[in-house]
């Protein structure tokens, strides 16, 4: 059986992965995913990442949006609002406060992060094995400038009510340096036959999980191929604002660029979309093996369609 190990983000790589399972359903597929997004609220510890991930392949995601639960309701939210609690700019619903309250239970009576998320896969089943890139706690904050001073804010705040509109000066993954790959990531890197960067943000989703000490260097060390597909599709992202990242990293916005970011090191293999045919060259000069494929996640079969091109290209930088 084949075992691939993706590094994801939240919704770029929830659909990702939907069209892996779709293209491969009977391979053996580890998700290592983001946990730097994750932020304390109401006294619950939200994982928005995992979550998405859990929700995209367990069938309770609200499609549209991308994240968060499908026929969702908001009373808790508005009963809070009524006492004056907030923030009121994270949008937390009903069923999905049942997730956190369980989670933060869990994590309450010890449990690590890494057996939390399994106990919550056991409701949804997402199909692949979810592992959080560490069960410390890693928190992404974001130099901006703001009301007239320079200050770190927590990403969501950042993301979710600044909308990634003030300038950022750095990204930086506060905990990092200390944590540890959660139990199982080092051994599912070791043992990959493939490793696979979905269209996540490379700064704030795949930048977080390398930063964790000795991730980066397993996938470079790995026996597999590692092939990555860019978020970014000409010269923007297909959705979100990961050009503002990029830029506070002096990344430029291009296919090219983010697969220069990433290195020849990492990585062996790189999708760009048909419209960036033109990056190939470029990225090939970089000592990445380069294809143009249409890179839209428009709907499952497009999805597994790309999921099948990176598998392809996988097997080509091995022979
Ligand atoms: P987040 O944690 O929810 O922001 O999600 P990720 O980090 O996993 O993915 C976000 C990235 O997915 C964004 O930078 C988007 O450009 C990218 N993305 C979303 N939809 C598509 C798509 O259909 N095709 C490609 N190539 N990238 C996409
Ligand atoms: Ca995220």
């Amino acid at each position: 059986m084949q075992r691939i190990v993706v590094l994801a983000g939240g919704i770029g790589g929830a659909r990702f992965l939907r069209g892996l399972k779709s293209a491969v359903p009977d391979a053996d597929i580890t998700v290592i995913g983001n946990t730097g997004d994750d932020i304390h609220l109401f006294g619950l510890k939200v994982c928005p990442d995992l979550d998405t991930v859990m929700y995209t392949l367990g069938g309770g995601i609200h499609e549209e949006q991308g994240w968060g639960r499908a026929g969702e309701t908001f009373a808790v939210k508005e009963e809070l609002a009524a006492y004056g609690v907030g923030p009121e700019w994270f949008g937390l619903g009903d069923r999905d406060f049942a997730t956190h309250i369980v989670r933060t239970q869990m994590l309450a009576a010890g449990y690590p992060l890494s057996a939390v998320t399994e106990a919550l896969c056991a409701r949804w089943q997402p199909g692949v094995r979810l592992l959080p890139m560490t069960d410390d706690r890693v928190e992404t904050h974001v130099l901006v400038d703001l009301e007239g001073a320079r200050k770190a804010v927590h990403f969501q705040e950042y993301w979710v009510r600044l909308r990634a509109e003030v300038p950022a000066h750095a990204i930086v993954p506060v905990g990092a340096e200390e944590a540890k790959p959660a139990p199982g990531v080092l051994e599912a890197l070791a043992a990959a036959d493939v490793i696979l960067f979905p269209p996540s943000n490379p700064v704030v989703s795949v930048g977080s999980i390398l930063s964790v000490p000795g991730i980066r260097e397993a996938v470079a060390a790995a026996d597999a191929p590692v092939v990555g597909l860019s978020p970014i599709v000409g010269g923007s992202p297909v959705r979100g604002m990961a050009d503002k990242v990029l830029a506070a990293v002096g990344v430029e916005s291009t296919a090219a660029a983010v697969a220069r970011h990433y290195g020849s090191d990492l990585l062996d293999g790189w999708l760009v979309d048909t419209v960036d045919a033109q990056a190939v060259a470029e990225v090939e000069a970089a000592g990445i093996r380069c294809r143009a494929v249409p890179l839209m996640m428009t709907d499952t079969d497009a999805t597994a369609k790309m999921a099948a091109e990176a598998l392809a290209l996988a097997g080509e930088v091995r022979a």
